[in-house]
């Protein structure tokens, strides 16, 4: 199932994506808090009627989670960006943090910040938790996503770099944007999915989630050693080569570019770069 956050002029409202129209799942509240009780609600949702629905194109898709509990993002995690990258195969993961505030809407406009322009993208599938866990195994993972989404982990490369953490050139706002919604995880097998980015139509980035180093439920496994995992939490599973920092010269997004990213079985997002006001 396909489960979307939308506004169509009276705030946000929870649907559930049926082809190109969407039907609102008369539910009030976030899609977090219905997460625990998501078994029983499932089968409501899935007899939602096509016909009652209106036009995708008439509404405003919105980040499915709009303040997660964390966002998490692994880097190095495609063999590819590793070597473009310079860098060796981590034997750790590596994970770092992007600020709730860099959250975005699957349509929204992007910041080009006011401090510093060399700004990047990076296609990335993105995994949405939905049962809370500490000490997650391997072969539990799976049962704690609740699904799966495109995202863009856009990159201010200049600050990223300044200082060993990458955190702060992470996490300008507006650098989280994904969406279009969430495919619940009963629908997918997030490790046979390609994923491609564009820039104004030109292709940059193009592999397949198999080629992850350390695939989603490693990912889960890992963090959840250190942490709790909680509804709602966002993981940003690393992206494939094809950057623009590592391009020869480097080139970095400017305002007015059109950067999309697609992931087979998950849908597109689309972002307009524009300078911060
Ligand atoms: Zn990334």
């Amino acid at each position: 199932m396909k489960i979307a956050v939308y506004d169509a002029g009276a705030g946000p409202r929870i649907g559930v994506v049926l082809g190109d129209r969407i039907v609102d799942a008369g539910l009030e509240g976030s899609l977090v808090d219905h997460m625990a009780g998501w078994e029983s609600l499932a089968p409501v949702l899935a007899a939602l009627d096509r016909e009652k629905g209106r036009p995708l194109s008439e509404v405003r898709l919105c980040a499915p989670v709009p303040r997660p509990g964390k966002i998490f993002a692994i880097g190095l995690n495609y063999a590819d960006h590793i070597a473009e990258s310079g860098m060796g195969t981590p034997e750790r993961q590596v994970w770092f943090t992007k600020a709730q505030t860099s959250v975005n809407g699957p349509f929204d406009p992007v910041q080009v910040p006011k401090v510093s322009q060399a700004v990047d993208y990076e296609a990335e599938m993105v995994v949405v938790i939905g049962r809370r866990g500490k000490h997650i195994a391997r072969e539990d993972a799976a049962a704690h996503i609740f699904g799966y989404c495109v995202g863009n982990d856009v990159t201010e490369r200049l600050w990223q770099h300044a200082t060993p953490q990458w955190s702060l050139g992470k996490s300008f706002d507006t650098h989280a944007p994904f969406g279009p919604w969430v495919t619940t995880a009963d629908e997918v097998d997030p490790h046979a999915l390609d994923i491609r980015c564009t820039v104004n139509g030109e292709e940059r980035q193009s592999s397949n989630t198999r080629h992850l180093v350390f695939d989603v439920f490693d990912q889960v496994a890992h963090l959840s050693q250190a942490m709790t995992l909680e509804p709602g939490d966002v993981i940003f599973t690393g992206t494939p080569g094809g950057i623009g920092a590592a391009m020869s010269p480097r080139l970095f997004l400017k305002a007015g570019d059109l950067v999309r990213v697609e992931i087979e079985g998950l849908g597109a997002i689309e972002n307009r770069f524009e300078a911060e006001a």
